[in-house]
């Protein structure tokens, strides 16, 4: 993998190359302004009619209802919209595609399933999701460093990426390959680690490869059983603790898979950045995740998937009840004020459609607004880019998403972006 990275150019290679580079990195272009019906202030809710943005090279310079309009100014006209800051997506699969997720990960190559990946971050980033975390190539280990850099380049589309290459799990764990032959020593989707020396030296590999945090699966294999859900926990919160400790050593943070008891109240103690799925969270563990602000992540969208595409009734029901009983929980912890973050885990559904995620929040409890602040504030600081990207204000990068009508009114408009601006520049118009 190391060396795919760093390959060996020939000087044509290098000359067309250099083409590339010297295309991304132009000087900037003439200022742009974007005008619009409205424009949202997420931070307050304030809905300013109608919105302007005036974008310098990749950050935003001025906002409001009227700003500067420099002599060589492009203006670019959005019509009956509304402006937003771009979407962030705390939990994708740049890795996966629809379709068995065991057999895409041992029939496809890594250069395949990169090839994949680029394709997945330009459909998700011209959906409007300008900044994203990646949880998982589920096999392709380091491959993700090369999408980042490759966006980061301007070589490809793509939004904003954090990456963790692959995620970490123990023996016969969450994504062990449990169900193949033995015989046939078909490889784990993760790497493993079984003690916290392990963990250490794990992270430690991943971070020299270029990941820029840790996913570790926390509980699994996860079931609903006659109506309980057994979430049977991975490591211990000593274990958890120690690669916290090891993110933090290196700048950077642990998120976990974790559906429930006790792992959920192990990854709170731990002092995890986030907990995704997060479908049973007792008080104590509810408690903690507002004294240390660690956000939850419930990704409907995939139990919605599964719930609505099972490959049969006995399935379908058991996905359905485990939608039932997460709907019910989420309830609970909005009453209970925890903070959230919105990730939709889209890899196992199409790219590009998981928008769906802002909706599915609103329809189970939460207001349009707080979902906004959610997907957009909570979620630039989960992904470390806070006062960076996440709100419409001058000195931010100038990631900018416009839909149609008013999404404090009906949020399913996110999932009809009609103009995406990222780092200044228009992908989508
Ligand atoms: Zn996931």
């Amino acid at each position: 993998m190391r060396n795919l990275l760093r390959p060996v150019l020939s000087p044509i290679a290098v000359l067309a190359l250099a083409t590339v580079f010297a295309r991304a990195q132009q000087p900037p272009s003439a200022p742009i302004v974007l005008h619009a019906a409205r424009l949202l202030q997420v931070d307050t809710g304030n809905l300013l009619q109608p919105g302007e943005i005036l974008v310098e090279g990749e950050r935003i310079k001025a906002v409001g209802t009227v700003v500067d309009h420099p002599q060589d100014a492009k203006l670019i006209e959005l019509g009956d919209t509304t402006l937003l800051p771009g979407l962030i997506d705390a939990h994708v699969h740049l890795f996966l595609h629809p379709g068995a997720e065991d057999l895409q990960t041992v029939e496809e190559s890594v250069p395949w399933r990169t090839i994949l990946a680029e394709q997945a971050a330009k459909a998700d980033l011209l959906a409007g999701f300008t900044a994203e975390r990646d949880m998982g190539t589920e096999g392709a280990g380091s491959a993700d460093t090369a999408v980042r850099d490759a966006i980061n380049q301007g070589l490809i589309l793509g939004p904003r990426l954090r990456i963790s290459g692959n995620a970490i799990d123990i023996l016969g764990g969450h994504e062990d390959a449990n169900r193949f032959n033995p015989a046939q020593h078909v490889l784990s989707n993760a790497d493993y680690a079984n003690t916290a020396d392990q963990l250490i030296q794990v992270i430690r590999e991943q971070h020299k490869e270029g990941a820029s945090f840790v996913k570790i699966y926390e509980t699994g294999p996860d079931r609903m059983i006659d109506g309980v859900l057994r979430t049977p926990y991975q490591y211990t919160e000593a274990q958890l603790a120690a690669a916290v400790e090891e993110a933090h050593r290196l700048g950077t943070v642990v998120a976990v898979h974790a559906m429930g008891e006790p792992g959920t109240l192990y990854a709170a103690q731990a002092g995890v950045a986030s907990i995704d799925h997060a479908t049973q969270l007792s008080d104590e563990t509810m408690r903690l995740m507002k004294e240390k602000h660690i956000p939850a992540v419930p990704t409907f969208t995939i139990f919605d998937y599964f719930a609505h595409n099972s490959t049969s009734a006995t399935e379908a029901g058991s996905e359905g009840a485990l939608l039932d009983y997460k709907i019910a929980e989420f309830k609970k912890q909005i009453a209970a004020g925890i903070p959230f973050a919105v990730g939709s885990d889209v890899g196992p559904f199409p790219h590009g459609t998981q928008a769906r995620e802002l909706t599915l929040m609103v329809r189970y409890g939460m207001k349009p607004l707080s979902v906004l602040q959610a997907d957009m504030i909570e979620g630039a600081r989960l992904l470390g880019w806070a006062g960076q990207i996440g709100e419409l204000k001058p000195g931010y990068y100038a990631d900018v998403v416009a839909v149609p009508g008013n999404p404090l009114d009906d949020i399913s408009v996110c999932e009809r972006v009609s103009f995406v601006m990222k780092n200044g520049e228009v992908v989508r118009q």
